[in-house]
């Protein structure tokens, strides 16, 4: 049975490469049946913090990712960390090492001075531990292999080898007791039946590094798939300027879950030629095989028309709770929020099939709803109030006589033959009478048809709304 897992380091927000790495871990295990687990690698007690790693499980949670089981603190499992390591050292797979910090960076110093890549000199390797100094605590190190190459067999980079020469040994224990990082991957990963590592390709050579381990241990070297970096549109490393951003910053920008899930996915994997896909069907088509070797480049535009899609594809009653969940979020959006009653609720869904048709993001929807919430007299922008000047009065005038005789139930269909009727019998066109109608409905030169904008408002708040621009 497939076991992935999602093995963040909770330092700061859950950025849009880890969104990405988090998708295909769930991805494949969804498509196979399988378990996604979570593991919080919380190991660098300065830079961890528990508002980094609420934040993560925040932004997981938005995605609808979610994990299987409970999350598990990679800190918390340092005793067994510590256990292998010193089973390690019994089984004479690694041995304690005795430098002080300063021989250390001597012979890091003396390295760099002969042009040499740092490398520890094994100097500890073979001695007996009998000759270890009194008093001085020691940091256990693996033992690597000496000759010939350490592969790693990757499902997206494919053999990719490493001459041991490279790989000096590792500490795994440092000397105040503390586990590496390096160690605690590999034991977690084991201990969890992880059977997949689906992470991002700046982990390639801890595979390497890691795979030395498993094979001292006698353990199986799980499955591992790096995938691409993300870079941004110019083909730079992503930076904030390129979208490097937290997701909850994409949550506040009005993307929907759906439509940022689709456009991660789509960001180093494909599908044939597919670009639109719900959730189901890329649980359905994921498949490591089709992760692309090279790295996927970030582009707000196509993440912008890819959400327009989205939202017109969906169900007015699903956009709309998504839209009222996110509303505390978005820019303008606690606004919205608190005029929300049951009776602006009603005009909301009712207005939605015409608002989502003009925007592209939950923030162009909030934007162009807010008529409907706005409090009389309106505040005009600066096209609106153009539109309402000169002969627009006179014609605003009639238009308000002429729907206030509109009788029985008000709909658009009853505000559109009234407004035809006057515009036909005083020579207006159309467009000449449904502007100045807009700007005084809405207090903007757009917005759904006119004629369902009356039909939402209903026939109190549109009379009374026309009426303030023409006393
Ligand atoms: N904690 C690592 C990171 O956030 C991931 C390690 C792994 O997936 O093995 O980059």
């Amino acid at each position: 049975k497939v076991v992935t897992r999602f093995a963040p380091s909770p330092t700061g927000y859950l950025h849009i490469g880890g969104a990405r790495t988090a998708l295909f871990n769930w991805l494949y295990s969804h498509h196979v049946g399988g378990k996604m687990l979570l593991r919080i690698e919380d190991t660098d007690r300065e830079r961890s913090t528990q508002a980094a790693t609420d934040a993560i499980l925040d932004g997981l949670s938005w995605l609808g990712l979610k994990w299987d089981g409970e999350a598990i603190s990679q800190f918390e499992r340092a005793k067994r960390h510590r256990a292998v390591a010193e089973e390690l050292v019994r089984a004479g797979k690694a041995y304690y090492a005795y430098e002080t910090p300063e021989e250390l960076a001597a012979m890091r110093e003396k390295a760099r001075a002969e042009g040499r890549p740092p490398r520890y000199s094994g100097q500890w390797r073979d001695r007996d531990p009998s000759e270890a100094p009194k008093g001085v605590p020691g940091a256990v190190r693996i033992k690597a292999p000496l000759e010939g190459e350490t592969v790693v067999h990757d499902l997206v980079q494919g053999e990719v080898r490493f001459p041991n020469k490279d790989l000096d040994d590792l500490i795994i224990l440092r000397s105040d007791g503390v586990p590496t990082y390096m160690h605690a991957v590999v034991v977690d990963d084991h201990d969890m039946g992880v059977t997949h590592i689906i992470r991002g390709d700046d982990h390639l050579t801890n595979a390497a590094r890691q795979t030395v381990i498993y094979n001292a241990m006698g353990w199986d070297v799980p499955k591992m798939a790096h995938i691409p970096l993300i870079h941004g549109a110019d083909g730079a490393k992503l930076s904030k300027r390129h979208g490097a951003l937290g997701v909850e910053a994409y949550r506040a920008m009005g993307y929907l879950p759906e439509a940022l899930l689709n456009y991660l996915a789509r960001l180093g994997w494909s599908h044939g030629d597919d670009e639109v896909m719900s959730v189901e069907d890329m649980v359905k088509w994921f498949d490591i095989a089709d992760v692309n070797k090279g790295a996927a480049r970030f582009d707000f535009a196509k993440l912008e028309a890819l959400n327009g899609i989205h939202m017109r594809a969906m169900d007015d009653q699903k956009l709309f709770d998504i839209f009222v969940d996110t509303l505390p979020y978005l820019e303008g959006g606690p606004a919205i929020a608190e005029r929300l009653d049951a009776a602006g609720k009603a005009r909301l869904l009712a207005a939605l099939p015409g608002l989502k048709e003009r925007a592209k993001t939950l923030v162009e929807l909030a934007d162009g709803a807010a008529f409907l919430f706005a409090q009389r007299p309106l505040a005009l922008d600066e096209k609106a109030a153009t539109l309402l000047g000169g002969e627009a009065k006179t014609i605003l005038r009639g238009a308000h006589a002429a729907l206030s005789g509109v009788s029985g139930e008000w709909n658009a269909a009853g505000a559109e033959a009234a407004i035809r009727e006057f515009a036909t019998a005083g020579g207006h066109k159309l467009g000449a009478v449904a502007q100045p109608l807009r700007a005084a409905l809405t207090g903007k030169s757009t917005s759904p048809g006119v004629f369902d904008v009356l039909a939402v408002l209903g026939r109190d708040e549109s009379l009374a709304r026309i009426g303030d621009q023409i006393d």
